[in-house]
């Protein structure tokens, strides 16, 4: 054998080694602190299997291997009894010159380099959560590790050629003279006493599920049993037969191109992906990139209401099919982690942490490509079936708000399909929708105030009031209201938002300078101290106003600036992140002109005090503000006054 490595010994037939001297200290490291994810070796070790197929599949067509390749399929196998896990591929194999190259001398560099850059961080399991060691991962399971190994380059039918490596987990080697007679690798495992949950089926299984589900080589493990009807009519009878069991899709649907696939075939796809998932998803995106990066997959909108539990970790990420990680944040853009999916680009890297697979160059760029590709896709839908779109409308939306608010780009993009639905379920574009108001709800000022209102039932009063000036309500219900109006204000040019509950409608809208007052400075001044007076002066700040007539005597309002400061800073951002504690404060408006601030003035002081309370009461119940004993005493007396007219 090998006459070239002069720091070998050969005992008799066998040669003994020591692997790479400077990397003494690899194994404990390996045994230790990768111990967080010690499962990955499986992942390693099948890709592996899979690339030495490939590299097989590849020379066969360049007519460098002759002849059938015959079966190709990968087996993973648990010997339980003698304590070993096997993964056997036919793939291209390792002639002895490869066991040294690749094995003994190469397979270290990475790791060697691994410990240089995380010597210090290594006991920081977190960081190296995907970091993989090739080969030597095997390590981390087993306290021995054999490779069975014959090239198909050896056109010999015996064993001649063939190798027998194996270590014991200390940098001493043994490696002779084989026994494989026929071409492909077997990577024996002879599990650790820590690691016995690799010799068990069901483990296995998941792990297979987990990382190997969508390799491209049919892969192996057991057996399983299917019954069959052998027959026809009464003669019939059912028969079980034993067949490989596969665990592996070699063929997923993202891997295809999209004009092979009908829309069955990307729901069948989904159902694929997520067995126990009941939703269905609203529509799908197939990514198809060749240039100037690799990018394949498909992404899914699931449907999201305002409320729900949102589910992040739903992406899963590949490298040429290989699984890489489901928890995609800082790899794809934030606000598309809501989405279902899958993304494979061969222009990953896989054996890194995540910090640096998030500032890798590649990632980048595909982060803002699939942003694209999104917009695409939504403008897309919009343009060529807006019914639909509408009707999806309500369940995508916070995807593209979310969007929206974190990636410029999107915004600009999303600004000509994001739709405003109104109080009577129209839906509007922000262009339409400017056209529509900007004439009728332009204020004094100039401003174009865009009402809208975020709960049906309980701004009722207002959305009415709005709607006998024929006025237009927008219904802008979700959670991210706040800095989405924020922003639509910071864009649009003289628009301005107000919930119709922020103040009195005709001072949301104020289209006249002033409305003469029917009460003297004095009687307006003397009007807001009787309120005052009956009133929390901390939590109500109390106004008389010049309104018409026909206006609500007391109304009771949060101004639209303070209740947004307040949403934002609960969802977080806007700069008022943490200030949860805004006090709670009501502007109180008391309209100089209704009669009854003049009936309140002139009244007795004994009838006053009654009157005064219950005009309050009123103002209050309607902003949902009356409790405790003023409600209990509010209903007593409304109860009261109807026996009374009853004549009860
Ligand atoms: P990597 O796969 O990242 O190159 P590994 O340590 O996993 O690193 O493997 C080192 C090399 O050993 C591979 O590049 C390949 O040449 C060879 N090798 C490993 N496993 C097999 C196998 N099952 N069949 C053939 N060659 C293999």
């Amino acid at each position: 054998m090998a006459q070239s490595l002069s720091k070998w010994e050969q005992i008799e037939n066998t040669f003994m080694g020591r692997i790479n001297v400077t990397a003494e200290n690899i194994f404990p490291i390996i045994k230790k602190f990768l111990y967080s994810d010690h499962e990955i070796f499986l992942r390693e070790l099948v890709s592996n299997a899979v690339d030495a197929t490939l590299k097989l599949k590849t020379l066969s067509r360049l007519g460098e291997i002759k002849g059938e390749l015959g079966e190709l399929a990968i087996e993973v196998k648990i010997d339980k009894e003698a304590g070993t896990l096997t993964i056997s591929d036919r793939g291209i194999g390792m002639t002895e010159e490869e066991v040294n190259k690749y094995i003994n001398e190469v397979a270290f560099s990475g790791a060697e380099e691994f410990l240089q850059q995380y010597k210090d961080k290594a006991s920081d399991t977190g960081i190296i959560g995907h970091f993989g060691l090739g080969f030597y991962s095997a390590f981390m399971v087993a306290d021995k590790v054999e490779i069975r190994s014959k090239s198909a380059r050896l056109e010999t039918t015996d064993a001649s050629g063939s190798i027998h490596w194996e270590c014991k987990g200390d940098p001493e080697f043994e490696f002779t003279e084989g026994s494989k007679t026929e071409r492909g690798t077997d990577i024996i495992l002879h599990i650790n006493a820590d690691n016995k949950e690799f010799l068990e089926d069901y483990r296995l299984t998941e792990l297979l599920k987990k990382y190997c589900r969508f390799l491209p080589i049919p892969i192996q493990f057991g057996t399983k049993e299917e019954k069959r009807k052998q027959g026809e009519g009464e003669g019939a009878v059912e028969e079980t037969i034993v067949l490989p069991n596969y665990v592996n899709n070699p063929i997923p649907a993202w891997t295809k191109s999209p004009s092979e696939l009908k829309d069955e075939d990307y729901q069948a796809f989904y159902s694929e992906l997520y067995p126990i998932s009941f939703e269905k998803p609203l529509f799908h995106i197939h990514l198809n990139v060749d240039y100037p990066f690799n990018l394949n997959g498909i992404l899914y909108f699931p449907r999201i209401k305002p409320n729900m539990d949102l589910n992040r970790n739903k992406i899963q990420l590949y490298q040429n099919q290989v699984f890489v990680t489901d928890s995609v944040e800082g790899i794809v853009p934030d606000f598309l982690t809501l989405l279902h999916g899958v993304i494979d680009s061969k222009d990953i890297p896989l054996n890194v942490s995540r910090s640096y697979l998030q500032a890798d160059g590649n990632v980048k760029k595909i982060s803002g490509h699939i942003t694209k590709k999104v917009a695409d896709k939504l403008e897309e839908m919009f343009k060529n079936d807006r019914a639909s779109f509408e009707k999806n409308w309500d369940d995508t939306k916070m995807i593209v708000e979310y969007g929206m608010l974190s990636e410029e780009k999107f915004y600009d993009r999303a600004k000509k399909f994001f739709l405003l639905k109104d109080t009577e379920g129209v839906y509007h574009t922000i262009e339409e929708f400017k056209e529509k108001v900007d004439n009728i709800q332009k204020n004094k000022e100039g401003n174009t105030i865009w009402l809208y209102a975020s709960d049906l039932m309980a701004q009722h009063n207002g959305i009415e009031e709005a709607k006998t000036r024929g006025y237009q309500v927008l219904l802008l219900n979700s959670p991210l209201n706040a800095h989405l109006t924020d922003r639509l204000e910071r864009d649009l040019e003289k628009v301005q938002f107000a919930r119709v509950d922020s103040d009195s409608i005709d001072r949301i809208i104020s289209k006249e300078d002033d409305i003469p007052s029917k009460l003297t400075e004095d009687q307006e001044k003397q009007l807001k101290e009787l309120i005052e007076s009956a009133m929390d002066k901390d939590k109500f700040k109390v106004e008389v106003a010049k309104l018409n007539s026909d206006a609500a005597p007391i109304q009771i309002h949060v101004p639209e600036f303070m209740r947004r400061m307040k949403e934002m800073s609960s969802t977080g951002g806007g700069g008022f992140m943490g200030m949860t504690d805004f006090p709670e404060t009501y502007q109180v408006v008391v309209n100089a002109n209704h009669p009854m601030s003049e009936a309140l003035l002139s009244s007795s002081e004994a009838e006053r005090e009654e009157s005064l309370n219950e005009a309050i009461d009123l103002a209050l119940l309607g902003q949902n503000l009356l409790h405790g004993a003023a409600l209990s005493k509010f209903i007593k007396r409304t109860q009261k006054q109807l026996e009374i007219k009853l004549g009860v």
